[in-house]
């Protein structure tokens, strides 16, 4: 049996124009194997990949260790219900938690996760706090609860109503926070470092300012860690890296490598408020997630993987800051981990063409923020070569 036919990208193009809901906005382009921070295209062409995954694949494509763990689970077991216990969901829960804090439920993305941190959230709370406040710019995800949770209307546009119970208050505005808080309210829902809203990073004490209204007015402190979390900042979780404790955590993106796996992580004294019955989630913690997850995490620890990010964010930000002082187009260089964000003065659109042309694979967000989500085990080489292509193309577009 073979489900490979060596489809030419025009000839996988016309099976989505036939067959596929056109919600996408796709590069034409059909990508067929990867290896490390580097993917080839149906024809052959090669591409240097600073956004893997969309921030998912965290050990670049076809992790030796990565695809001997999915090789090896695959021909034992798949997917078992939640009804029995399995050895890949207990350690696997052991080795985020042991390294964070309480327990784990797990899922399959990060939508999900948030759905089910919210639900944590109300149960755990009195009857009458059902409120959940939000940030404006934040992301969150696209099912109805999570995008509700995501204050920015181009994603609300056409599909309420929407799930009550949602107040937004500005990035960093803690006095915006404390005067939308009510007897109602049960939690504050909020990414470490926002992502999809431009790599922004909380201005000093926010987030702390967070943990003490939270325990001021006793509502559930929920950190959207899906894509800080699993190291992404150069420590395991991203509030680890600001010294702030949630309530519950969010993950998903990276923490199987690749393979689709979400999860949320409470303190041991919320998590009996997920009474049986109250959340359930069918592929939720199959064996082959789990197994990802755990070589995933593996890999992390073994290849120092950790330090590795903490000086190459070191690089990416020297490298750009430099690059800002000989380029006033670039407006601000927000770096953390292995999350970097260069926002420019005019549209940063035209970046992902010029830079797919020249064979350099990014990501553009919020119309004028260029981000890299890298490979945790991207080389200083592969680096170097893409911030030049960057240069490149933004001298070109700062001469136009
Ligand atoms: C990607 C993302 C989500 C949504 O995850 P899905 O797996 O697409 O549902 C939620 N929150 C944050 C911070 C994200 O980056």
């Amino acid at each position: 049996m073979t489900t490979t036919q060596n489809l030419s990208s025009q000839e996988t193009i016309a099976l989505f124009d036939q067959y596929v809901i056109p919600n996408y906005k796709r590069y034409p382009v059909s990508l067929v194997r990867g290896e490390g921070s580097v993917v080839w295209d149906a024809e052959g062409r090669q591409f240097l990949d600073l956004f893997p995954g969309w921030g998912c694949n965290i050990l670049g494509y076809s992790h030796p260790g990565l695809v001997a763990a999915i090789k090896e689970q695959v021909e034992t077991l798949i997917h078992v219900p939640n009804t029995w216990y399995t050895e890949q969901q207990g350690l696997f829960a052991e080795a985020i938690c042991s390294r964070s804090f309480g327990k784990a439920f797990f899922c399959n993305s990060g939508a999900e996760a948030i759905e089910g941190a919210i639900k944590l959230a109300r149960l755990h709370t009195p009857p009458e706090k059902y409120k959940v406040i939000t940030f404006y710019k934040g992301f969150h995800g696209r099912t109805f609860g999570a995008v509700t949770a995501t204050a920015q209307p181009k994603y609300h546009e056409g599909i309420g109503p929407l799930v009550p119970g949602f107040k937004y208050a500005p990035h960093g505005d803690l006095q915006a926070v404390a005067d939308l808080i009510d007897h109602e309210t049960c939690a504050i829902l909020i990414e470490p470092v926002q992502g999809e809203g431009g790599v922004n990073i909380p201005p000093d004490g926010f987030l702390q300012g967070l943990r003490d209204l939270a325990d001021e007015h006793g509502l559930v402190l929920i950190f959207d860690e899906i894509q800080t979390g699993c190291g992404r900042l150069g420590t395991w979780f991203g509030y680890q890296h600001f010294g702030v404790q949630p309530d519950v955590m969010t993950l998903a993106k990276g923490l199987a490598g690749g393979v689709a796996c979400g999860a949320f992580v409470c303190k041991d004294e919320i998590a009996p408020s997920l009474r049986p019955g109250m959340h359930a989630s069918t592929f939720g913690g199959n064996s082959l997630a789990m197994a990802a997850g755990l070589a995933t995490f593996q890999a992390i620890e073994e290849e120092g993987l950790l330090s590795h990010i903490a000086e190459m964010s070191q690089w990416f930000e020297t490298s750009f800051s430099q690059l800002a002082r000989e380029l006033p187009i670039i407006k601000d260089v927000r770096v953390l981990g292995m999350m970097v964000g260069v926002e420019l003065t005019i549209p940063a659109t035209p970046v992902v063409a010029k830079a797919m042309e020249k064979g350099l694979l990014l990501n553009v967000t919020q119309d004028t923020t260029i981000r890299l989500l890298p490979a945790y085990n991207l080389p200083m080489e592969q680096a170097q070569q893409a911030v030049g292509i960057i240069a490149e193309i933004l001298k070109e577009l700062a001469s136009a």
